[in-house]
C-alpha cells in the first residue's frame, strides 16, 4: 500500500549468546555489531546470530585496516604513472597517477585499499598525500606534460578540497594548467550542486577536470551540460570491445561526437592491441592509454621515457598514430 501520511519501519536484528559470544559488554558490543551487519547485509529485515567465522573475517579485515593506517601515517602508500599518448603524433601528453600499496603479504590491489581508506575515515589524508606526491614529482617533468590524480568522491564531502588542491600546488611550484583531476560519474551523483561549485572553483585556478570510466555506472549527459569537462576517459569496456561489437563503436562515436561539439579531448583507456588503436583512431579519439603504450611505471622509469619523448607508439603503426 502506498500513500500519504504511510511510512514503513524496518528493523534488523543482531543476536548475541553469553557467555558464548563474550564475556564482557565491549565483546558482546562488537560482536552483536556484527552480526547486525551481517544481518543488513543479507537484505535487512532479518535477524542473525553471531557466528565465529564472522569474527574471523572482521579480524583480518581490522588488521588490514591497521596496517593501512599505520602505511597512511608512514607514507607508505607510492605512486606509478602510466603514460597517455596523442593520438595522432604517439607523443606523451600526460600521465595518471595510479596509488600502489605494498603490504608486507603482497601488493593490495588500489581500488580494493582506496575503499577501505573511504570507509575507514582516512583517505582525505592519503589522498592528499598522493596529490602533493604527484605535483611534486610532476614538477621535473617537460612543462607539456600534466598529471592526472584522482579524486575520490568522499574529497567533495569535507568542503576542504579547493584549499587542499591549492596547497598542494604551492607547496610543489607546480602550475595549476599542468594538473588533472580525474572524478567519475559516481562522484557527481551525491550532491550534485556542491560538487560543480568546487569543481568550478578548481578549474578557475587552471585546473582541468577529466570525466574517468564515462559510460558506465551513473552516466547522465546532462553532466556536460552542467559542466564544462576538459576531458572524457572512455571506460575500458567499451575499448575492449571496440573491434568486435557494433554497439561498443556506436557508443564511442557519440562520445567523440559530444566531444567534439563540446570542446572536450576524449580519451580511450584500456588499449591492449594495434587493431584497438587503428580503430580507435580511425574514430578520432584524442588520446589513448593501455598496455600497448605503456604499463604504469615507477616515477624514475617514466622520467627516462620523458627524457627520450620518442614516440612510444609501436613503430609499424606510428603512421596511423
Ligand atoms: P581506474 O580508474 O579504471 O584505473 C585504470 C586501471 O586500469 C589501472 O589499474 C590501470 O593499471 C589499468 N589499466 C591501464 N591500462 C590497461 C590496459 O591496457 N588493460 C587493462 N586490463 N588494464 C589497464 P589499477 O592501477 O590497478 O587501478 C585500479 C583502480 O583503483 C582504478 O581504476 C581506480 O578506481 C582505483 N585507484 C587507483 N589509484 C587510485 C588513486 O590514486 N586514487 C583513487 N581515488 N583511486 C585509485
Ligand atoms: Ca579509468
Amino acid at each position: 500500500m502506498t500513500g500519504r501520511g504511510v511510512c514503513y519501519i524496518g528493523a534488523s536484528v543482531g543476536i548475541v549468546l553469553m557467555p558464548q559470544d563474550g564475556e564482557t559488554t565491549e565483546q558482546l558490543r562488537e560482536n552483536v555489531d556484527l552480526a547486525l551487519y551481517r544481518a543488513k547485509h543479507n537484505g535487512r529485515a532479518c535477524a542473525c546470530f553471531f557466528n565465529a567465522e564472522m569474527d574471523s573475517s572482521a579480524r583480518d579485515r581490522r588488521q588490514i585496516e591497521r596496517d593501512l593506517r599505520e602505511a597512511v601515517a608512514a607514507g607508505d602508500i607510492g605512486l606509478v604513472y602510466q603514460p597517455l599518448v596523442a593520438a595522432q603524433t604517439g607523443r606523451i601528453t600526460s600521465a595518471e597517477a595510479l596509488a600502489r600499496w605494498t603490504h608486507p603479504v603482497g601488493p593490495i590491489r588500489p581500488d580494493v585499499f582506496i575503499a577501505l581508506a573511504e570507509e575507514c575515515g582516512i583517505i582525505d589524508q592519503l589522498a592528499e598525500q598522493l596529490l602533493r606526491q604527484a605535483c611534486v614529482d610532476a614538477r621535473n617533468w617537460p612543462a607539456d606534460v600534466r598529471v592526472a590524480v584522482k579524486l575520490s568522491p568522499l574529497q567533495l564531502v569535507s568542503g576542504k578540497l579547493v584549499e587542499t588542491v591549492g596547497a598542494a600546488l604551492a607547496a610543489s611550484g607546480l602550475c595549476p594548467s599542468r594538473l588533472q583531476l580525474e572524478v567519475t560519474e559516481g562522484l557527481v551523483i551525491r550532491d550534485v550542486e556542491r560538487t560543480f561549485d568546487q569543481l568550478e572553483a578548481l578549474r578557475s585556478l587552471g585546473i582541468q577536470i577529466l570525466i574517468d570510466d564515462f559510460g558506465v555506472g551513473y552516466s547522465s549527459l546532462r553532466y556536460f551540460q552542467r559542466f564544462p569537462f576538459d576531458k572524457v576517459k572512455l571506460d575500458r569496456s567499451f575499448v575492449e570491445q571496440v573491434t568486435q561489437s557494433n554497439a561498443a563503436r556506436a557508443i564511442i562515436q557519440a562520445v567523440v561526437g559530444l566531444g567534439e561539439q563540446l570542446g572536450m579531448a576524449v580519451v580511450a583507456e584500456g588499449v591492449e592491441t594495434h587493431e584497438q588503436m587503428e580503430a580507435l583512431v580511425a574514430m578520432r579519439c584524442t588520446h589513448l592509454q593501455g598496455y600497448l603504450f605503456s604499463r604504469p611505471l615507477p616515477v624514475t622509469t617514466f622520467c627516462a621515457m620523458l627524457e627520450s619523448q620518442r614516440s612510444v607508439v609501436p613503430r609499424q603503426d606510428s603512421q596511423a598514430a
